[in-house]
This record gives structure tokens, C-alpha cells and sequence, in this order.
């Protein structure tokens, strides 16, 4: 059962928890993208984080996940929903080496400058978006998180993750409040009060190894065997882009004409590469002219019509 995210409670507890391991999904964002090796890894542990958490809210639109950083990487991003669609993509920094065992503060924190941003967005129409931006700390991707839970006083939130070339995977656990729903609790059962520092101590032993190689059920059993499980529910994860022609047509509209012009008077088409799934969109002179022909329909080429 690959690419999937499982959520379970624990029994008589106010403690819910997500398992995410993402196998075929994760090949889809590392063949898009040539990246050194510790700048991927930390890739699929945000995109794993980033999937982890959306599935924790209540909330039908885009989680954005961002770190903002002035080492080799000036940024990486994953969107993801609680559906469990996700896409991902890293911006390097032009001619600065990076090592192969980089850390992630070597790769956006070298100087302490790095942030980190998390984005809600809604949805067109459905409300308002909400962001929180604070310093990047805590030296991996999952302590980063967990100090953006607590700042910004969030439910108390705990990740173990992990990403290799195969997979992307990670591990939560959350404490819930303690009168927060009767999600595992049996008919007049006291409240397991342990149950939360139970749960991360086992947690804490998993290793990267088990997590990249293990089926999720595997791990699971292995950590959490004497525990009882409750309200197993699981989901599937995907990768998706939905990047398209006429948001690539919007975006050349938005660089200006003048802009547009110039690139093809050099290369005769202008060529727009998706950040996140690498898709080439061109667009001819012809193209071009249809694209501010709305705006000035002056402008079109006599014969444009004919051609599209
Ligand atoms: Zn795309």
C-alpha cells in the first residue's frame, strides 16, 4: 500500500495520529527535477510534512509550505490539500556549490536569515488567506514544524520524517484537547492520561531506515504493537500539477507586452517551463498576439484567427 496516508487514534486517548509514505507520487517530483541529493531528501520530508498536515485540518483548499532561504537554496515549496494531492519544486541559487551531505541549515540557513511560511489558501471565493511567517529554527524540516505549531499555538504537533531518490515518508503524531470529541474514547472509559508521552517515546525510536524501507503498515505495527489503534481510515496521495496554458498565458499577459516582445525579437518564441512539473508551454509571436488581443484588438495579426 504505497502512496497513501493513514490516520488512526489512539484508544481512550486525546491522541490522533498520520502515517504518509509516498513512493511512485515522490518519483513523479524527483524525475522532474536534477537535484543534489540533500536538497531532494529535504524536499520529500516537506512534501511528506506537507501532506501530514493538510490532513489535519479542517479545510478544503491549499496548504502552502515554504521555506525562504539565503544558501545554495533560495526556496522550496510544497502545495498540497487534504485530499492528498501535492506538487513540489526547489529554486537553486546559481552558481553556489552545494555539498552532498549538505544540512538543511547549510542549504537555507547558513547565515540565520532563513524563513519559513505556511499559507491556507482557500480558495477563490471561500474566504480569506492566512499566512504565518517565522525565522526557520531547528536544524530539519520536522523541528522546524514543530516549532511553528507551538508559535503560533497550534496543537501540540510531533514529525519524524524522511526522503531518499524511492520515497518520501513521515510519521505525526497530535495532541488533541482533552474534551476535543469522542474520537477514541470507549463508552465510559477513563482517559488514558499517559497515552500522549506513551505514544511519542515509541515514536521517537522509529529510524529513517525502517521509514524508507518498511510498508506503512509495518511501521506502525512495529512502534505502536502494544497500542490499541483506533478509527483506521487511509487515503490516497498523488502527485498533481495544475499548471495549464491559460495560467501561463495570464502570467506572460500580466510581464507586459514590451516584456514579451523583446524575448521573441531574440528567440523568436518565448518558452515558459513549469516550476513545479517541468512542462514546457511555448508561445509563438502569433501566440503572443492572441494573448493581448483582447486587450488591443489593434494589435492581433491580420490572419491570427485562422491559425488557432
Ligand atoms: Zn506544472
Amino acid at each position: 500500500m504505497s502512496d497513501r496516508l493513514q490516520r488512526f487514534v489512539l484508544r481512550n486517548a486525546p491522541v490522533r495520529g498520520e502515517l504518509v509514505s509516498l513512493d511512485l507520487s515522490w518519483s513523479e517530483v524527483v524525475i522532474r527535477h536534477a537535484l543534489p541529493p540533500s536538497v531532494r531528501n529535504q524536499l520529500g520530508e516537506l512534501a511528506a510534512a506537507g501532506l501530514l498536515l493538510a490532513a489535519t485540518l479542517k479545510f478544503e483548499g491549499k496548504l502552502i509550505l515554504q521555506i525562504h532561504g539565503k544558501g545554495p537554496v533560495s526556496l522550496y515549496v510544497v502545495e498540497c490539500d487534504a485530499s492528498g494531492r501535492f506538487r513540489a519544486t526547489v529554486k537553486l541559487r546559481a552558481d553556489t556549490p552545494v555539498p552532498d551531505d549538505a544540512t538543511l541549515d547549510q542549504l537555507v540557513n547558513a547565515d540565520g536569515d532563513g524563513r519559513f511560511v505556511v499559507t491556507l489558501d482557500p480558495g477563490p471565493g471561500a474566504g480569506q488567506t492566512y499566512q504565518g511567517i517565522v525565522p526557520f529554527d531547528g536544524g530539519t524540516i520536522a523541528k522546524a514544524l514543530e516549532h511553528y505549531m507551538a508559535r503560533s499555538e497550534q496543537l501540540p504537533t510531533r514529525l519524524w520524517l524522511a526522503a531518499d531518490e524511492h520515497r518520501a515518508t513521515g510519521l505525526l503524531l497530535q495532541r488533541l484537547p482533552d474534551h476535543g470529541g469522542k474520537a477514541g474514547r470507549g463508552e465510559g472509559a477513563a482517559i488514558d492520561e499517559d497515552g500522549w508521552d506513551r505514544m511519542n517515546h515509541l515514536a521517537d525510536t522509529v529510524s529513517a531506515e525502517e521509514l524508507l524501507t518498511l510498508p506503512a503498515n509495518e511501521v506502525l505495527r512495529r512502534l505502536f504493537w502494544q497500542e490499541t489503534l483506533e478509527g483506521r481510515e487511509d487515503r490516497a496521495c498523488r502527485f498533481e500539477c495544475s499548471c495549464n496554458r491559460t495560467k501561463v498565458g495570464a502570467m506572460l499577459k500580466m510581464l507586459g507586452r514590451a516584456e514579451i516582445d523583446e524575448v521573441l525579437a531574440e528567440q523568436s518564441r518565448v518558452t515558459v517551463h513549469c516550476d513545479f512539473c517541468n512542462q514546457a508551454y511555448e508561445f509563438d509571436a502569433v501566440d503572443c498576439a492572441e494573448l493581448f488581443a483582447t486587450d488591443h484588438p489593434d494589435l492581433r495579426p491580420p490572419g491570427s484567427e485562422a491559425l488557432n
